[in-house]
This record gives C-alpha cells, sequence and structure tokens, in this order.
C-alpha cells in the first residue's frame, strides 16, 4: 500500500488551520476560519511544484481559484495509521501551470509525478491552499459552510473534511521550514516503529513456539503417569 505523502520538497506553512468557536468572525486567521485548511508558501515567493502524494485521479476543476480536486485511486497509509482512500482539494495554480501539466477530469498522476504547483489564481502571492476529505468525491466535491470569514464572505470546505497533519507523512527528504505547530509524522519514526514491532513480533513467536513445546511435553509426561 502507499503512504500518503507530503507533497512538497519545502513545507512552510503560511496560514494554519481556522479556529471557530461560536462567533462568526475568527480574528486569529485571515480565510480558513472553521476549516482544516493549510496554505503552503514552499521555498521561497516563487512557485514551487507539488508531487503526487500517492496515485490520484483527476475529479473536478473549478475556475475561480483554478481549484483542482484529486481522489486516490486506492486506500494510502496516513500519517494516524489508517488506511483510506481521500480526496485532495488544492487551490490556485497559474493557468499556464494548469495547462503545461495536463489537467483535466479523469487524469491520473502516479505518486511523485508533478500533478500541481504553487500559483497566485484568486489569491495573493504564490501558494497553494490544500484541503483533505474521506473519498469518495461527491458531486460538487465542497459546500459552503453557515461560518464567515474575517474578509466576510461565506468559507466553503471540501466534503468529510480531514485535518492534514493527521493525513500526510513527511519524507526524510522534506526540508521543514515552518511546520505551522502541527506535529507531522516523519517516515523515518514510522518506520523505525514498524521495525521495532516486526522484530518484537518475531520474538513474541519465538517464544510462543517454546512454551507450545513445553507443554506438549508435559502433556506426554501426564498422559504416561
Ligand atoms: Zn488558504
Amino acid at each position: 500500500m502507499q503512504k500518503c505523502k507530503f507533497f512538497m520538497e519545502y513545507m512552510r506553512v503560511t496560514q494554519g488551520y481556522g479556529r471557530y468557536e461560536g462567533g462568526n468572525v475568527d480574528y486569529t486567521s485571515y480565510s480558513h476560519t472553521g476549516s482544516w485548511a493549510l496554505d503552503l508558501g514552499g521555498r521561497d515567493m516563487e512557485k514551487d511544484w507539488a508531487y503526487a502524494p500517492c496515485d490520484i485521479q483527476v475529479k473536478r476543476i473549478y475556475g475561480k481559484y483554478n481549484a483542482v480536486w484529486f481522489e486516490t485511486l486506492e486506500n494510502v497509509l496516513c500519517a494516524d495509521g489508517q488506511a483510506r482512500k481521500l480526496v485532495f482539494m488544492l487551490l490556485h495554480i497559474d493557468d499556464e501551470d494548469l495547462k503545461a501539466l495536463g489537467i483535466a477530469v479523469g487524469k491520473v498522476f502516479r505518486q511523485g509525478e508533478k500533478f500541481y504547483r504553487e500559483g497566485s489564481a484568486g489569491a495573493i502571492g504564490n501558494h497553494i491552499h490544500l484541503e483533505v476529505g474521506q473519498a469518495p468525491f461527491y458531486p460538487t466535491g465542497w459546500q459552503k459552510t453557515a461560518v464567515k470569514d474575517r474578509t466576510g464572505a461565506y468559507v466553503w470546505k471540501i466534503n468529510k473534511q480531514l485535518k492534514p497533519d493527521e493525513i500526510f507523512i513527511l519524507g526524510s527528504d522534506v526540508i521543514v521550514m515552518n511546520d505551522g505547530g502541527y506535529h507531522w509524522m516523519k517516515e523515518d519514526n514510522r518506520d523505525v516503529t514498524i521495525d521495532g514491532l516486526r522484530s518484537e513480533n518475531t520474538q513474541l513467536r519465538e517464544r510462543n513456539t517454546l512454551l507450545e513445546n513445553s507443554l506438549k511435553r508435559i502433556k506426554d509426561i501426564a498422559d504416561k503417569l
């Protein structure tokens, strides 16, 4: 099974999740009120590429922000240890890059292929706005919420939204400039944990075999008494 890998070479969170506690306006957030959305700024002010986190297929393109919805082809292993199919929604790629990547409904990108890029379509400054949801993708991929953000606009959210920090696993080659204050799973840690559990499992199996053999011998002796 593929891991759901963080998809940029540099992690620099420029806007994190928006708090929402009853009131309509969250002054700690600019445009993410009540949403587990992230803005990713890449290495600098330029436009970094994004590389497919796993095998994905384009489900929808919405012109206003060049929003693109991608659905995973299969279950993927997420940072929280769960395997699930996901939908990703990314915003702000520029027109020429959308065209250059050949993004069209039905197109498949394999893990590691360039699939999106930072841009400023419908936004100020180059970045990628990211949201993650539980698959399957259905009708339009998102919905208008009853929450207004600081700009006075209603917040739209991907359906069945999930927190990116519980989904993406950071490869050891990712350079973290700003983690947004979230606890990200590093691929190395996970590998070490899995290796540790494997060797523990082997030891337990060996001990179990020894105990079963002893039990058999005891039974044999008991039968003879
Ligand atoms: Zn955003």
